[in-house]
């Protein structure tokens, strides 16, 4: 899609006439070409020692060696006035918010880079280490119910991980050379909407009427002579084929590893989608992951014999936070009574909220959601929004949002639970608020959460598609 008017107004900045042969031997193109500069980094966060890990409740032992190696990696790009950005995608079950907080105090001192130009994605893959939060919490341990040691090493762990992103960062910034991007995308089947409806309410398994978003969008990095330097991909659906106690990526590791291997010299990045309420089908063998982790990587090699857009600057970003609300939350009474369940979890939710209650006199009302959105001139609008984002969200954004190519990615600079639509509120299930039950959070959402996210969202585009006046 083309948006001539604004695509005019940023094509005064600074431009080369490349003729373009792609490094890949099939694609030539003759376009207007701004180069930027662009550096990438990677590093190793495998824990070093066996670990509990995240993302299923039922595990009852720790880590047991690894697949392969869980990575963290940064592409910092900067435009033609100066302006950077830098994007983090990490093989993890999520970021947590004060690793979030503490990282963009850091790099905003010691690279000057602001917190709206920072985006942090985690590719939610089950079979990471804990990520308990380095806090004082009224809230106590999680529901993985860890020992004083468990939860000892998993805050360490959170720490060694921001100092190593903290650097990779830094290494990715040393890295700049010049570069052209450009924007391509394809498609990959095996995600599947895991919403079925029942007469007993919506059970997670596969409902292949449900909606999905199967784009593959994929920004390419390129040297000014057309040499793939780097690859960053995005797929919305869950990274749940496994669920065993060795450390993996998933099918999202799969698919970064197998595409490093077909291009020894390109860093390859996950980056997760709305793909909250979505599940790679069929599940739970690490044949299985591998299959799904080819699908992604051979979206994304397709992706890259099609003819590439190109993505010029200036590089806008935008990054706030909207208040969304809880519903009513549960009385005292309810809560006393939710306590005596036969099911553990609702009595460690009840025992959180009623510990809450005690301290704070009330139970909070309000999460401070974060919608970050970056811009690339008129090419390119990326959003990036927090938790685990059903697929309606992505798949409005890119109906309603004209112009430029739109990528909305979920998993983003805190994954602190569920983020359902209306739709998916209204219907309820584990999206809908049931999962709230393994967080500290009240829930569910107020029936306002969709409004709220997406006149934020709109509120941000328009913003960084603002030319600024200087
Ligand atoms: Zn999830």
């Amino acid at each position: 899609m083309v948006m001539t008017k604004f695509r005019r107004f940023f094509c005064f900045s600074i431009c080369l006439f490349t003729l373009t042969v792609f490094a890949d031997g099939f694609t030539a193109s003759v376009y207007a070409q701004e180069i930027f500069q662009a550096g990438v980094a990677s590093t190793v966060i495998t824990p070093k020692q066996p670990m509990w890990m995240s993302g299923y409740a039922a595990r009852t032992k720790p880590s047991e060696g690894k697949i392969h190696d869980l990575r963290a990696k940064a592409l910092a790009l900067e435009d033609s006035h100066g302006t950077r950005f830098v994007i983090v995608t990490v093989d993890l079950l999520g970021i947590p918010r004060p690793s979030r907080n503490w990282l963009e105090k850091k790099v905003n001192r010691r690279y000057k880079l602001p917190p709206e130009s920072l985006l942090l994605n985690a590719s939610h893959t089950h079979c990471g280490p804990v990520l308990e939060e380095a806090k004082d919490s009224i809230y106590g341990n999680t529901f993985y119910g860890l020992s004083p040691e468990q939860l000892q090493q998993s805050r360490q762990y959170v720490k060694t991980l921001q100092r190593k992103l903290l650097r990779l960062i830094g290494r990715a910034i040393d890295n700049l050379a010049p570069a052209r991007l450009s924007y391509t995308h394809a498609r990959a089947g095996f995600a599947m909407n895991r919403r079925l409806p029942t007469e007993q309410g919506y059970r997670n398994h596969p409902y292949p009427d449900g909606p999905v978003d199967h784009d593959v969008p994929v920004l390419r990095v390129d040297s000014p002579d057309g040499k793939l330097q780097a690859v960053v991909f995005g797929y919305a659906c869950h990274s749940t084929t496994l669920s065993f106690t060795q450390f993996c990526g998933d099918y999202a590791g799969f698919a970064q590893l197998y595409l490093e291997e077909a291009h020894p010299e390109v860093t390859a990045m996950f980056i997760a989608g709305c793909g909250g309420d979505q599940n790679p089908y069929p599940r739970r063998t690490l044949l299985l992951a591998q299959q799904h982790g080819r699908a992604l990587a051979n979206g994304v090699e397709t992706a890259l014999l099609s003819q590439a857009s190109p993505v010029r600057g200036p590089i806008q970003s935008a990054l706030e936070t909207v208040t969304l609300d809880f519903a009513q939350p549960p009385s005292r009474e309810q809560l006393a009574q939710q306590g005596q369940s036969t099911n553990k979890y609702e009595r460690w939710h009840a025992g959180v909220l009623l510990k809450e209650l005690e301290q704070n006199g009330k139970i909070r009302s309000t999460y401070p959601y974060l919608v970050q959105v970056v811009q690339f001139g008129g090419d390119l609008t990326m959003i990036a929004l927090a938790g685990e984002v059903v697929v309606d969200y992505s798949l409005r954004f890119k109906a309603e949002l004209p112009g430029s190519n739109v990528w909305v990615a979920g998993y983003s600079n805190d994954v602190f639970g569920y983020l359902p639509s209306l739709r998916v509120l209204k219907e309820g299930g584990y999206e809908g608020g049931g999962a709230m039950l393994y967080t500290d959070l009240p829930g569910p959402f107020a029936p306002s959460v969709e409004k709220l996210v997406v006149d934020k969202v709109h509120n941000l585009v328009e913003r960084v598609r603002t030319p600024k006046s200087n």
